[in-house]
């Protein structure tokens, strides 16, 4: 009794007070939250009612290592006993921020070896289309402003992140059509070049992409597509970035997405997976050449920085993260069990006539509801949202995505999964299927 008052409370505090984001403000009035969380264990999420679920989503695509990592409480509490936060502007600095660049530059691809800090993934972004644009100010080329990405993509809800997000909805929320930006065909490289030569190769700044398309649906580019985008990039003199939010950390069975096409950016956005959630943070890579153009035609300051760029305890979480990552094979896990995962969803898709195509790389996964398997003709409604409540009810997290008439259900469990784990998983989720089709 106790409990439930006390859950009755929390939920009128929440409609009150809580503006929650990226969320259906209405029904969140109407309904209220539908889990309180307050514990987590490896894969699994435990509310205030006493619910446990699967984390199918990793919460936001980010907890790479698991819940409830006392490892990581530890170091968090040992570095803000010891210093919580110091400066990073001009020439201050603290050991974990250096550590972690240095160790981010050892596990990133190619010559990407310089990290600027930031928050989180959307200010990653906004940090490397003004560190791009910077760039062409040094160079003396200032007209490259523009930045390109592509149609279904999601960079984030910073305003310019907002404005290179290629799923339409989050930009017309707040009018965000910034002429500045501008959006290729997502698996078209044909596109890309006409959207280059259209706006004027001149002009161009940068061309931005996910590795894997995340929220957008879950895309996974065809062979080939990224080569030809960095040889287009190094054609038109377009700096090519990389936005590893969601891909980084090991996330699709490979250190870094862009790993998986045998190409290197010349700037890479992270968040995420750097410290599974456990802290707040984010940056960009530059590659050596970048910073050398920096250092050596910069004239006056950096002007660009956040107050938690560098945080001391952040930036030790991350660390101590990435040392979890690697002892715990965790990479290797994520291809394994993304085998497992993508084995699973062709399981399914012979049980139940509503699923059409499935996709996938990594613990990145995705699945396709149609009215028939056939044509892929999708219904009138979206189905997958329908799936996502059943899936909760019997134990599972997991999304949908239904931006550009799409009908998906994505899925990113914790890169620690076992078969077990992954076993109940796909049961829940062919069960929740059922009961809707
Ligand atoms: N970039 C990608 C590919 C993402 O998936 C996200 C978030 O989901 C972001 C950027 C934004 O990151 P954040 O929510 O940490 O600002």
């Amino acid at each position: 009794i106790k409990d439930k008052n006390r859950i009755q409370e929390l939920m009128e505090l929440d409609k009150k007070h809580f503006l929650h984001p990226t969320s259906p403000i209405k029904q969140q009035q109407d309904e209220g939250p539908s889990f309180i969380f307050t514990e987590g264990k490896g894969v699994h999420l435990q509310d205030m009612a006493g619910n446990t679920v699967i984390d199918g989503m990793s919460s936001l695509w980010n907890v790479n290592v698991g819940h409830g990592r006392e490892e990581l409480g530890k170091v968090a509490m040992e570095q803000m006993s010891k210093l919580a936060f110091s400066s990073c502007f001009a020439t201050f600095s603290n050991e974990p921020a250096i550590r972690l660049a240095a160790k981010l530059a050892e596990i990133a691809p190619g010559d990407l070896s310089a990290t600027f800090f930031t928050s989180g993934g959307s200010e990653a972004n906004d940090t490397a289309y003004k560190l791009a644009r910077h760039y062409w100010i040094l160079k003396g080329q200032p007209n490259r402003r523009k930045i390109i990405s592509r149609t279904k993509s999601y960079h984030g809800v910073a305003m310019g992140a907002t404005n290179a997000t290629g799923l339409k909805p989050f930009r017309e929320f707040t009018n965000s059509f910034d002429p500045d930006f501008c959006y290729a065909d997502h698996f078209s490289t044909q596109d890309l070049r006409e959207v280059i030569e259209a706006e004027g190769p001149e002009s161009i700044a940068a061309f931005i992409a996910e590795p894997v398309q995340g929220a957008g649906g879950l895309h996974v580019a065809p062979d080939g597509y990224f080569q030809e985008v960095r040889s287009i990039c190094d054609e038109y003199g377009i700096l090519f970035i990389t936005d590893e939010v969601i891909t980084g950390f090991g996330r699709t069975g490979k250190y870094f997405g862009i790993e998986h096409y045998g190409v290197v950016p010349d700037m890479m956005c992270f968040a995420k997976g750097v410290t599974s959630g456990y802290a707040q943070l984010g940056g960009v890579m530059i590659s050596e050449k970048i910073h050398k153009d920096f250092t050596e035609l910069s004239t006056g300051t950096l002007l660009h920085g956040y107050t938690y760029s560098g945080h001391p305890m952040a930036c030790a979480v991350g660390l101590k993260n990435i040392d979890i990552i690697e002892q715990e094979n965790l990479i290797k896990n994520a291809e394994v069990m993304g085998n497992e995962m993508l084995k699973g969803f062709k399981w399914i898709q012979g049980e139940r006539r509503i699923v059409g195509k499935v996709k996938g790389l990594g613990l990145m996964g995705g699945i396709e509801i149609v009215k028939d398997q056939q044509t892929n003709e999708r219904f009138q409604t979206s189905i997958a949202p329908m799936i996502v409540t059943e899936a909760a009810k019997r134990g599972l997290i997991c999304r949908s995505v239904v931006f550009d008439s799409q009908d998906t259900l994505v899925f990113s469990p914790p890169l620690t999964i076992n078969k077990e784990e992954m076993a109940r998983l796909l049961e829940i989720l062919n069960d929740a299927i059922a009961a809707i089709e």
